[in-house]
């Protein structure tokens, strides 16, 4: 059969690609490209040798070596994860900077959004909320109690403010808390207080022996009566949930009187991750999200992407989009940093794809990551932070966390993201508390299963239905429209609320 104008059965990016992706399951026997027939069944998402490949050969994808055959594999060969070996990692000492921080890209015709504003910091709240941060877990049973009181008896007097969301976390004591990396989870904790989304009302609820003091987490004046709790000088269990009442009843008051105004795109900061990846990410759900963060760049706002272990393998892809030498440095120490971590436990950053990543199509962390850093898009990268620092810059910044759901979203929320977008291609029903979260989907199968937790179908791309534009400027306007809280997403109209995870490489006592 010479059928030129059927229907597309595989996906293939590059010209360089000498494998293909199955759009749809293909059964043995299948005409997936004119006159080329599979030899066997290629699970959708999953690869298809395009030539006859021998051992030894390297594989392509996005015309990037993923890695090289370990068998042969003629035309038509289903290509899985056991027959492609792994490349080295890029080489961090010689990676190189070209950007001068332009960029050719349409400016979008939103430059606003309805927020928040914040006095003396540079983001805005896209929620209005308050934020009762712990020190210490042994305060999360009484902290727990109050709050649901707090959302039972006060919250419902002050209708201006969203939620009242408790901080609560496993660092604070029991951890060696002088070690050379608890500056990491300290630093998060920090400035976890400070989420615009909190309007500056700082609370913190302490236990009173703790290791992590509150001269640690706050400035000396902020640290009185009025900001902090702490249960040693409480009398009893009914003064403890008396005195945090008390407490959030006067920050309620204040939040009350916030008000949304429309402000410049560049007091917006919002956080982006994968989640339950598969191989469709990198051509639908990653690359549209990557298009919606280059608009919002262009149109001034801050844009977060992280997840060290699915950016190395792609660092010398993004690193000629930093901004300078500085950035440049501070990108490879921070790998740096992340591959002496795992490598103090005998792993390397192939320890990250899940069985579901593998089921999704994707052999190993080299093609998730080409995948994963199409969520950045194309413009300068004008800062790199460490997990839980705050920005200083505007525009498009890689924050670096740990890829884990949890870890990533609570320390992007250290580092100021008011409203983050997840990307899954196998599903993941994800969401904060303290920041609404917009799901993007890479696959129709999964939004025709999820259609009332997927926020926006990427799978259309892959279909030929919408373009990555398309699907770009859809992302780009619900990003707009829930921060501006005109819309709700699914996890936020849920509460769907996963715990907050403090990134913690140092010891525990
Ligand atoms: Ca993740």
């Amino acid at each position: 059969m010479n059928n030129n104008s059927m229907t597309p059965k595989i996906i293939k990016i590059s010209s360089k690609d000498n494998v293909g992706i199955a759009i749809n399951t293909l059964e043995n026997g299948s005409e997936f490209l004119p006159s080329l027939y599979t030899h066997s069944l290629i699970p959708q998402g999953h690869k298809v040798s395009l030539t006859n490949l021998k051992k030894g050969d390297s594989i392509y994808r996005y015309g990037v070596e993923i890695g090289k055959l370990l068998v042969d594999a003629p035309v038509g060969t289903w290509i899985d994860e056991h027959m492609i070996s792994l490349p080295l990692a890029p080489d961090l000492d010689t990676l190189e900077y070209l950007s001068d921080g332009q960029f050719d890209f349409p400016t979008p015709d939103r430059l606003t959004f309805e927020g928040y504003k914040v006095d003396g910091c540079a983001y805005a709240g896209t929620r209005n909320i308050l934020g009762i941060t712990s020190t210490v877990q042994c305060v999360s049973g009484v902290l727990k109690v109050a709050v649901e009181k707090i959302k039972r008896e006060l919250l419902p007097k002050y209708p201006q403010v969203n939620d009242v969301v408790s901080l609560e976390h496993s660092y604070g004591c029991g951890v060696a808390i002088n070690a050379t990396d608890a500056d990491i989870p300290i630093r998060s904790i920090k400035n976890l207080i400070k989420n615009p989304n909190f309007g500056g009302e700082i609370m913190v609820v302490c236990l009173g022996c703790e290791k992590l003091t509150i001269d640690m987490l706050l400035s000396e004046n902020e640290i009185n009566s009025k900001n902090v709790v702490i249960l040693q000088e409480c009398s009893g269990y009914e003064q403890m949930i008396e005195a945090v009442m008390d407490m959030a009843k006067r920050k309620l008051e204040v939040l009350n009187k916030r008000k949304r105004e429309t402000l410049p795109l560049s007091q917006l900061c919002i956080g982006l991750q994968c989640g339950g990846s598969d191989s469709f990410s990198g051509i639908t759900a990653n690359p549209a999200t990557g298009y919606a963060s280059d608009l919002l760049v262009k149109a001034g706002a801050t844009v977060l992407f992280s997840e060290v272990t699915e950016v190395r393998d792609g660092v010398d892809k993004i690193a000629h989009r930093c901004t300078n030498s500085n950035t440049i440095h501070k990108l490879s120490s921070e790998m740096k940093w992340y591959d002496d971590y795992l490598s103090r436990s005998n792993v390397d950053r192939n320890a990250n794809p899940t069985p579901g990543n593998k089921t999704g199509g994707l052999c190993n962390i080299v093609e998730k990551a080409m995948g994963s850093i199409a969520k950045s898009g194309t413009s300068p990268i004008v800062e790199v932070l460490s997990p839980g620092e705050i920005p200083t810059k505007c525009g498009m910044i890689f924050a670096a966390t740990p890829a884990s759901d949890f870890v990533c979203g609570t320390e992007q929320l250290a580092s100021g993201i008011t409203l983050q977008v997840l990307m899954t291609g196998r599903g993941t029903p994800y969401g904060l508390a303290a920041a609404p979260v917009i799901k993007v989907c890479s696959r129709k199968d999964l939004f025709d299963l999820w259609s009332d937790l997927i926020d926006v179908n990427a799978g259309t791309i892959a279909t030929g239905e919408k373009s990555i534009e398309d699907v770009g400027v859809e992302i780009f306007n619900l990003i707009l429209d829930v921060a501006s809280g005109k819309k709700k997403s699914w996890a936020e109209e849920y509460k769907l609320e996963n715990s907050l995870c403090i990134f913690n490489p140092a010891p525990i006592t």
